[in-house]
């Protein structure tokens, strides 16, 4: 197993944001956390990379407990996030943004700058472009990028479908599954339930801070009450 998410309890202040939860993530997986507003799905990323302290529970990563590592150490063991809302440097050009991921990186990076291009050929065609003059697709697609830059063993995606057209919510989902073709784990957070469920091969249901279903991903596309509560059904 890849990634082992053991219990984990977060807060903010007095708020339990995470309640106990748990999640594993093999590799060469698509796992996705789907649920409401506020369930606790971006905390979940953000405490796997580092970004939010534990409370309890463990993150344990390739059997090695990494609960207390620093999230600029996670990076270099492994750990990839493109975050919520992008975070693409506007003065930078879209090359000097893809080559931040890849600043703690050992050795040579535009073999993987070369990789990034081929899934992303709008990339190189903007490559001199600055961040902050690109679409909001085109932005999505440099923070995923960036994250694909650290040579990520488990790239986290906290909602790359946000705020995108729903063609270019297709472009991304196809990308994000060749790049998982292509022998990355993918573990994505996002609220478009439908298409995180076509694309994942496994889902946990995140309600207010806990999980309250994981399944085969194509299961829940026919579970009634993931239909009657996240993908508008009957
Ligand atoms: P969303 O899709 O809205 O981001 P989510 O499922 O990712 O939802 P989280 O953002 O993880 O949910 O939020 C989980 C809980 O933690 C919510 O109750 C939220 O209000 C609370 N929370 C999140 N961030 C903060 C913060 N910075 N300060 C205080 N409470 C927070």
């Amino acid at each position: 197993m890849l990634l082992d998410i053991q219990d984990i309890h977060v807060h903010y202040g007095k708020i339990e944001a995470l309640k106990g939860i748990s999640l594993q993530v093999d590799e060469g997986e698509i796992v996705t956390l789907i649920g409401a507003n506020g369930a606790g799905k971006s905390t979940t990323l953000k405490t796997i990379s580092g970004l939010r302290p534990l409370s309890s529970g463990k993150v344990v990563f390739e059997g090695r407990d990494i609960s207390k590592m620093p999230g600029h150490k996670r990076v270099l063991v492994g750990i990839g996030q493109s975050p919520e809302g992008r975070g693409v440097f506007p003065g930078m050009t879209v090359e000097e943004n893809l080559y931040m991921g890849a600043y703690a990186r050992k050795g040579d990076a535009s073999k993987t700058l070369a990789e990034v291009y081929e899934l992303f050929p709008r990339l190189a065609e903007r490559k001199k472009q600055f961040g902050g003059t690109m679409s909001g697709g085109e932005q999505q697609m440099v923070a995923i990028g960036r994250a694909l830059m650290t040579d990520p063993k488990v790239l986290l995606l906290d909602e790359p479908s946000m705020g995108l057209a729903p063609m270019l919510i297709q472009q991304i989902f196809d990308i994000i599954k060749e790049i998982n073709r292509r022998g990355k784990t993918v573990l994505v957070v996002e609220q478009n339930a439908q298409q995180a469920l076509s694309l994942a091969h496994r889902a946990y249901v995140l309600e207010t801070g806990a999980v309250v279903k994981s399944a085969p991903a194509r299961e829940l596309l026919d579970d009634p009450q993931v239909r009657a509560a996240y993908l508008g059904g009957d």
